[in-house]
């Protein structure tokens, strides 16, 4: 079978590609300057990166300020828009100003896939998305996290709620 091709798009090769040793002389003159060019790459895991508070890494409650459990009040929003079904939530009726808390909150870290959904629909922000990346598992059942394993400080989450508070959902300016 015979093959058509457009002659339009077939680049053709000046008399200095022809020649080819010119082409190799500057691949090794960039490959000798790369050997002095500033280094972008770390050795993990002995230098671990620490990425900034636009990183979205794995999820994670926020404590309340008056350390009395976390600010999320069960609402199920998160569950809800949770693409691959990864949050589990069972809620319970509480003696805590918000009244409602979650008595089970875990999130099956094999399905997260770290959109930061959870994070945008929370309305109290109790779920954020942390700085933590590199999480590790032996089996199904560890890579489970429950409340206690997701919580973290007010304080901890401070970095990312700032962010969330300069850079998304500003109101419009009239
Ligand atoms: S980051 Fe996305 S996938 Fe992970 S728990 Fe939140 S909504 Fe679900
Ligand atoms: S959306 Fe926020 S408040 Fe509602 S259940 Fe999820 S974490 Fe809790």
């Amino acid at each position: 079978m015979a093959i058509h091709y457009n002659k339009k798009h077939v680049h053709k090769l000046s008399f200095f590609d022809k020649l080819y040793i010119p082409r190799i002389l500057f691949g090794m003159i960039y490959t000798f300057k790369q050997m002095f060019a500033r280094k972008i790459t770390t050795t993990y895991p002995d230098k671990k990166w620490i990425p900034s508070s636009i990183f979205r890494g794995r999820p994670v409650l926020v404590e309340r300020e008056d350390h009395t459990g976390t600010r999320c009040v069960a609402c199920g929003l998160c569950a809800r828009v949770c693409p691959p079904l990864a949050i589990n939530i069972q809620a319970n009726e509480t003696l805590l100003p918000q009244e409602r808390q979650p008595e089970t909150f875990e999130i099956d870290m094999l399905r997260c896939i770290f959109c930061g959904y959870c994070e945008e629909i929370c309305p109290e922000e109790a779920i954020i998305m942390s700085s933590e990346y590199d999480i590790t598992f032996s089996s199904r059942e560890e890579a489970i996290f429950n409340k206690e394993k997701l919580l973290i400080s007010a304080e901890q989450a401070k970095a990312r709620i700032d962010f969330l508070k300069n850079f998304k959902n500003k109101p419009p300016k009239i």
